[in-house]
């Protein structure tokens, strides 16, 4: 492996660990039956291991190469350092995606805010931790485990801006590969950019929320991103969210 390729991934696994404490996880299971330390002291957050055991990486292995062939390591890879569009030029950090490659429900976000650039994993900001409250409160899914998270372009637009449309053209062939990796049941789009990107057309999201597409196949529901929903945090948006997840939930276990 190469001096910048070793590099590029002990700064992600830096981040994914920093990612992991900030939301609870105290200990992963490794493969040789003990435990791996992550943070000393109560876990006030969460009382669940993460699923990244040896289990879980061979189901996943097994599955991937049933579902796909290609991986979302190698859509990675091939992302590489990425300069295609003018938004490398001040991010910090590519923010890829996070969660399980081979989940059943991805969500897909507009791009990187402050927290994310910094930390290199989506949705870990406000609007991030009203996402896991969605998935994990509302949903009883858990956010590592049971879902994918990326964006349609990954690095942060400046003063978090809605990503251009040539951003976004030279950014989602991306996507529609971690997609390809992933092959999810189902895909939820997280507010406007999210949803028009995916169907080709502007999405007037509040008319259109809570129905059903297909995205290349897959079922695509559309539902307000979290951050518009801690903006306008009325019962109505909330009771509206929730049901569009009702809905997911249900698709999922058809
Ligand atoms: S937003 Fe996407 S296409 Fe643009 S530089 Fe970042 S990774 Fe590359």
């Amino acid at each position: 492996m190469s001096t910048r390729k070793r590099s590029i991934l002990l700064r992600d696994l830096k981040n994914y660990l920093t990612f992991l404490k900030d939301y609870g996880y105290s200990e992963i299971p490794s493969e040789l039956g003990s435990t791996l330390k992550i943070q000393s002291g109560t876990n006030k957050k969460s009382n669940y291991s993460i699923g990244i055991d040896k289990r879980l990486n061979m189901e996943t292995k097994q599955k991937l190469t049933k579902k796909s062939n290609i991986s979302i390591e190698e859509v990675r890879e091939e992302l590489g350092d990425c300069t295609r569009c003018n938004l490398h030029k001040d991010r910090k950090t590519i923010v890829f995606g996070s969660g399980n490659p081979n989940a059943d429900l991805v969500f897909v976000g507009e791009g990187p805010g402050a927290d994310e650039d910094e930390q290199g994993f989506p949705f870990v900001g406000r609007a991030g931790k009203k996402l896991t409250e969605i998935i994990e409160k509302g949903m009883n899914l858990n956010r590592e485990k049971d879902t994918y998270i990326c964006n349609i372009v990954k690095c942060r637009p400046p003063n978090n801006r809605d990503p251009k449309p040539d951003e976004i053209t030279a950014c989602k062939p991306f996507l529609i590969k971690q997609l390809q990796a992933i092959q999810p049941k189902a895909i939820v789009a997280l507010g406007k950019p999210a949803a028009s990107t995916l169907l080709g057309r502007t999405v007037p999201i509040m008319k259109e929320r809570g129905n059903w597409y297909e995205y290349e196949g897959i079922p695509l529901m559309l539902t307000l991103h979290p951050a518009y929903l801690l903006r306008a945090y009325t019962i109505e948006n909330r009771r509206n969210v929730m049901n569009d997840m009702n809905k997911v939930l249900k698709k999922l276990k058809q």
